[in-house]
């Protein structure tokens, strides 16, 4: 239908500059559907054409008639977010005050962005009236490459894809043919044709028998399937969390409704994907960091269309379309990774699917052995509802947790003798053992020991880390990487490396058991896709038989015959200036030690400390997670920091340490703080200089979360007009989880 759209003729569109409004536009004379919220338009903007979303539409404008621009054209005969989406953007981008046009960038793949249609297209290639002419007369007769994509097109339009399959590379032939108007090609939409048969619908799989916990968790969870419900699925892990949201995703499924699953960046993993896809025969997207444009445009497409009933996906999948949204699923809730803290949208995944599910109508699941004490509160004060998974789905002892005093006990090179002594034992009793540093390189610190020179992070206050496989010195903060000295620059003295790493407790450990091969976890061993399933191979198959790692042993694996876990120095936690450091230390110990004993055999966990009598410790090992959180969480209170108070931080970066907090202290003089209101700082961050500029912040902290964002409301566009804010590179994060 081709008329003028005369109900609502202008348009509100966000387009993703800095400004903090919306922009207005005509509706084109001419189009063919009316253009709705939701919908991308390209518009002109100044003296560039940009694309846009619509927000609204509107009788009338501000703006004088000829002040007016009309829109170029749509891009779309259809909302790319529907209301409930675009309404959660729109909420996101009130909350994190960003505005509206990069916080829809954000929630868009690239292609979209720039302009590429919801639908997959293809390139399909067919004869003009000449080129079968041509054909007809065995033209040209001087080229068979030619004659043969001629031939090929003669009975049928083809994709680019089914000639390169017929013909192998085809290109060049098919230019010289276009030059010579006997063949065209066209986009067109990607159509399921009979070359592409769906999977056939076969019944879910079925899994194992539920234990009791289970059954009441998913009965719990899917008694409320049309309605908000937020769920807190506490268990450790093998605890059958994943059963459970297999089997609330299947009555989702069965209701004709599709699945959301978030997971941390590092615990996407290619069990995780099995399972699901085992599971179920629909259609699934996976959506990470690590894919490509184009997949992850693909990946999108899937999940818009509704093709894809599940979407898998990392942190920005929470903006993820979905037709039938029926639950979100949060797995490992407490991960940093879910909050965004780069760049200009700096956002919660886990709290933005709460919201989502909230505006959906449909549960959402938290799932964690470690659940963030903010979400701990939320349960304690009645929002959330706790399901306990206490025992493991397959063995039921849990590992026993003691502490080695590092003061009281002989150690070598980081080891202490009781350390080495269990590992011998528990591998002599044909266990596993893991080792957990979290400290990647050999060691963290190379010095001379006649001049005292260290050797420094030029670009950061920090030291740079010996790698001595790649005889390297690198920082772990700037990506610096220089050749490994082996005498001091500054004496000619023999240099020598001081603490340890990962690489080094490898070392150690093959020079102790030198008949019982190691196997290392951390970024330094695991860089490409594969390099993990390789290692979980080694693993797996009993070939490695100790185990050291970073960090990334906690995630989502499984180590089944791990009975042994080691935690080198828990000591970091306990004395650093960030409120949530406890928090943070308590997480990883307790999931270290949720990797021992998952088989038949019991676990044990030895941490080794020098303050074993530090009440965090103490209060961990007497109470567990939960005890541990209560005496936090009232440390907290006392201390009005979140989830007692709110938080906001404004943080910025310059060339020198003056403009950083020049900025600030200009952005704090503004500030004229409501009752309630406190503004802290502004300070540099505790590493001030990274990567060559210099850091700085200051917070805003009320007890009321309604007037703190009042205040930011009125106060922010004053900040962005201040001349010094262009001088310096600055963001705003709301609720920061973590202070410099
Ligand atoms: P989590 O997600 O908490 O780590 P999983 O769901 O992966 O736990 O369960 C751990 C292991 O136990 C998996 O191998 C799973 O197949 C198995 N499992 C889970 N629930 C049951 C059950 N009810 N009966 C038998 N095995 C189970
Ligand atoms: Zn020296
Ligand atoms: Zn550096």
């Amino acid at each position: 239908m081709t008329g003028k759209t005369d109900i609502a003729p202008i348009l509100r569109v966000a387009l993703a500059t800095p400004l903090r409004r919306l922009f207005d536009y005509r509706a084109p004379a001419e189009c063919a559907v009316p253009i709705a919220p939701g919908m991308r338009v390209r518009v002109p903007f100044g003296r560039q054409r940009l694309i846009g979303v619509v927000m609204e539409t509107a009788l009338r404008s501000e703006l004088p008639e000829d002040k007016l621009k009309a829109v170029i054209e749509p891009l779309d005969d259809r909302p790319i977010f529907d209301r409930a989406l675009l309404g959660l953007l729109d909420w996101a981008a009130g909350y994190y005050h960003h505005p509206i046009g990069e916080v829809l960038a954000a929630a868009l793949p690239k292609g979209l962005r720039l302009g590429a249609s919801l639908t997959a297209m293809e390139e399909r290639w067919r004869l003009t009236a000449a080129g079968r002419a041509a054909h007809a007369s065995g033209e040209p007769r001087r080229a068979p490459r030619q004659r043969q994509l001629l031939a090929a097109l003669s009975d049928a339009e083809l994709s680019a894809e089914a000639l390169e399959d017929r013909l192998g590379p085809w290109r060049e032939a098919g230019r010289a043919l276009r030059a010579r108007g006997w063949i065209a090609s066209a986009e067109k939409p990607l159509a399921p044709l009979p070359q592409h048969p769906l999977p056939p619908q076969r019944p879910p799989q079925a899994g194992p028998a539920l234990n009791e916990e289970q059954r009441q968790a998913t009965e719990r969870i899917c008694q409320s399937l049309e309605a908000f419900g937020a769920f807190v699925l506490q268990g450790v892990t093998g605890s059958g969390k994943t059963e459970v949201y297999l089997r609330v995703t299947e009555q989702v499924l069965a209701k004709g409704r599709s699945a959301l699953i978030l997971v941390p960046e590092i615990g996407l993993t290619p069990q995780l994907v099995g399972r699901f896809r085992e599971r179920f025969a629909v259609g699934m997207a996976v959506l990470h960091s690590a894919l490509t444009d184009q997949e992850r445009l693909s990946g999108w497409r899937e999940a818009f269309s509704g093709a894809a009933r599940i979407v898998l996906g990392t942190r920005s999948a929470v903006f993820a379309p979905l037709p039938r949204l029926g639950v979100i699923i949060v797995d490992e809730e407490h991960d940093a990774s879910f909050k965004q803290h780069e760049g200009g949208f700096r956002y919660s995944a886990r709290d933005l699917a709460v919201v989502r599910a909230q505006r959906a109508a449909v549960p959402v699941v938290l799932g964690s052995a470690t659940p963030a004490f903010e979400t701990l509160h939320n349960v304690e004060a009645g929002r959330y509802a706790r399901l306990p998974l206490t025992r493991r789905a397959v063995q039921a002892a849990a590992p026993r947790i003691s502490l080695i005093d590092l003061r009281a006990n002989a150690h070598h090179a980081g080891l202490s003798t009781p350390a080495v002594q269990a590992i011998e034992r528990h591998l002599g009793a044909g266990g596993q053992a893991l080792v957990f540093l979290n400290r990647r390189g050999y060691a963290p610190t190379l010095l001379c020991t006649a001049c005292g020179w260290i050797a420094p992070c030029t670009a950061c206050d920090a030291r740079l880390t010996v790698h001595l496989a790649a005889a390297r010195l690198r920082c772990h903060h700037c990506g610096a990487d220089a050749q490994l000295p082996e005498r001091c620059p500054q004496c000619g003295f023999p240099v020598k490396t001081v603490g340890q790493g990962t690489e080094r407790i490898e070392e150690t450990l093959s020079g102790l058991f030198p008949d019982l091969p190691c196997v290392r976890l951390d970024r330094d061993v695991v860089r490409h896709r594969g390099d993990m399933e390789e290692a979980m191979r080694r693993i797996a198959s009993g070939e490695g038989r100790i185990l050291v790692g970073t960090q990334m042993v906690t995630k989502g694996h499984d180590f089944p015959n791990v009975t042994l876990v080691v935690v080198l120095n828990a000591d970091q936690g306990l004395f650093s200036t960030d409120f949530r450091a406890p928090e943070r230390l308590a997480q990883t110990i307790v999931q270290v030690a949720g990797r021992a004993g998952r088989g038949e055999r019991p676990g044990e966990v030895l941490i080794q400390t020098e303050f074993p009598a530090h009440p965090l410790l103490a209060s961990l090992l007497a109470e567990g997670y939960e005890g541990f959180a209560r005496t936090a969480l009232r440390e907290r209170s006392d201390a009005s920091w979140p989830p007692f108070s709110r938080l906001a931080a404004v943080r910025d970066s310059a060339a020198t340490a003056e403009a950083a907090l020049a900025f600030l202290t200009e952005a704090r003089a503004l500030a004229d703080p409501p009752r309630g209101v406190r503004l802290l700082g502004p300070a540099p961050a505790a590493m001030a200089k990274r990567a060559g500029r210099y850091h700085a912040q200051l917070l805003v902290e009320s007890p009321e979360r309604a007037l703190l964002h009042r205040f930011l409301d009125a106060w922010l566009p004053r900040v962005e007009s201040l001349p010094s804010a262009r001088r310096v590179r600055w963001a705003l994060d709301v609720d920061p989880i973590e202070l410099f």
